[in-house]
């Protein structure tokens, strides 16, 4: 790495909430950045006001808080480079396009949106649908390389509306070395002559970009692969204005879990899986989940999204922040695009929540159940189920029968095993109970082997049954396990309760 201190950004449009996409953008700037002992900036690139969301700044700032990945300068956060809302920085970008319109880089172009529309349709009607404003059509449009000098002069003085373009060489070869893709080469005949600077007295995306690039020292620019297209225009601009170019590095897109094209916002909830790290009400109403709302641990969220693009060369999956910042490279970044997998997703909750120590699952538990319950209480709980669970909230799903009695007997089980013989043998077994002085789950399994010894019957006469007395279900952890956590006088409670439920059902 060079000697230049390692700066990046994360800009995000504020036109929606942030999708998992843009949080894996940031993810990996944040995680470079760390790496390489460098600063992770946000800037907000908020210059189409016309796809400005009211709110959709504050869910950014807030998903990435969430995640974990907070940046070190930024709106809310500060920093010497500032502001950055580029809406805020509005008058900084005229003298920029003014610069490149001096330097014969760029002119002014006075046509309107009708003409230009008038135009397309034209060239449509004679067989070329994909028209442009380019060095061959600009010499037949309204700008100040076609115009003589007094008309462009007195239409400025007139105040009439403009646009300041790009002036796109013909036929040169533009190429960049991108960290993820290589060399990238592009003819500027299949450039058009970008709009750089609006007439409503805003930059466009291109223009404010490589400003402020420029003058927040921005060293990498990792983005989305979508950008691509733009880099060579982005790479002609910095040599207009005589600056040297970051490095770019296009990261690989995001797709559908079948792999067939991009993944959208619409796809989550229609698939069944969240596509925003958190809860987002749109302005018509409309919610779309997130995954903090579905019970993800932002850990789990983080890991699976570091893998959707990156992999470490090793069969190591499971990754704390700082590990992946420990290992990641720009070098293992895919060029292909990423297949999201939600069961792979669940899987990585899954891990995480295993991992989680008993006593600060019964923590985020408790809350769920008004807190209704005692920690201690809960902390077993959590030991018990949580093999089973994925989501805090299955827990207790899972587990209830483990704080109230069961209130419904599992269908296939009491088919297949509630028997002639099945209450006697649950009232001999409730009478062996009741004589286990010290009950614990050893003593209750050292009893257990004995009362089958001594009637003749294997576990699977045995087990299920009492299993479906004391839980309702057909299945769960060491039912010795789950007498002793409850209590002698509990458990032949349930059973004899059980025993008349199903008796007289
Ligand atoms: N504002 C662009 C976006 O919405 C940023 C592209 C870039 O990082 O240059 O993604």
């Amino acid at each position: 790495m060079s000697d230049i201190p390692v700066r990046v950004r994360f800009a995000p449009s504020p036109t929606g909430p942030l999708h998992m996409g843009g949080v894996r953008t940031a993810l990996y700037n944040y995680l470079f950045a760390k790496k390489n002992n460098g600063t992770f900036i946000i800037r907000i690139e908020d210059t189409d006001q016309t796809r400005f969301v009211p709110g959709a700044q504050e869910y950014i700032m807030d998903a990435l808080q969430w995640c974990g990945i907070m940046p070190t300068e930024g709106p809310r956060l500060g920093g010497e480079y500032g502001p950055y809302i580029q809406s805020e920085r509005k008058e900084m970008y005229r003298p920029y396009a003014e610069q490149l319109v001096a330097d014969d880089k760029a002119y002014y172009a006075f046509d309107t949106a009708e003409e230009l529309t008038e135009m397309r349709e034209q060239a449509k009607k004679m067989g070329m649908p994909n028209w442009q404003y380019n060095s061959v059509t600009r010499t037949s449009l309204k700008n100040s390389l076609s115009l003589s000098t007094d008309d462009v002069q007195r239409r400025l003085d007139n105040g009439e509306a403009y646009v300041i373009r790009m002036k796109m060489p013909r036929n040169i070869d533009i190429r960049f070395e991108d960290e993820i893709r290589g060399w990238v080469v592009v003819n500027t005949n299949n450039l058009d002559d970008k709009v750089l600077f609006k007439s409503d007295g805003m930059p466009t995306y291109h223009l404010a970009n490589i400003v402020d690039d420029h003058l927040m020292k921005i060293s990498h620019v990792i983005r989305g692969e979508e950008w691509l297209p733009s880099a060579p225009l982005h790479v002609m601009l910095y040599d207009a204005f005589g600056w040297d170019c970051p490095k770019f590095a296009h990261l690989p897109l995001l797709l559908k879990p079948d792999g067939n094209g991009k993944l959208s916002k619409r796809d989550g909830d229609r698939l069944g899986f969240p596509v925003f790290p958190t809860d987002w009400k749109s302005e018509d109403g409309e919610i779309y989940t997130g995954y903090r709302e579905q019970g993800y641990f932002p850990e789990a969220f983080i890991n699976m999204l570091a893998f959707l693009g990156w992999n470490p060369g090793t069969t190591q999956e499971l990754f704390s922040l700082s590990e992946l910042v420990e290992s990641f490279s720009l070098n293992r970044v895919a060029k292909a695009g990423a297949k999201f997998d939600p069961d792979k997703t669940r899987w990585f909750q899954q891990q995480y929540l295993r991992a989680t120590d008993d006593a600060v699952l019964a923590e985020k538990l408790s809350p769920l159940l008004d807190n209704k319950y005692n920690l201690d209480q809960l902390t077993v709980v959590c030991q018990l189920m949580k093999e089973r669970a994925t989501f805090v909230k299955d827990i207790y799903s899972e587990g209830s029968f483990l704080l109230e009695p069961p209130t419904e007997f599992d269908e296939t089980t009491v088919n297949k095993k509630w028997k002639d013989n099945a209450e006697q043998l649950m009232v001999d077994w409730q009478d062996r109970l009741g004589l286990i002085s010290s009950f614990s789950a050893e003593n209750i399994e050292t009893e257990f082997k004995a009362f089958l010894e001594e009637k003749g019957l294997g576990i699977g006469a045995v087990l299920p049954l009492f299993r479906l007395l004391v839980t309702g279900k057909g299945m769960g952890p060491s039912m010795f396990d789950i007498s002793a956590f409850l209590g002698k006088e509990e458990c032949l409670k349930r059973i004899s309760a059980g025993i008349n439920t199903l008796q007289t059902a």
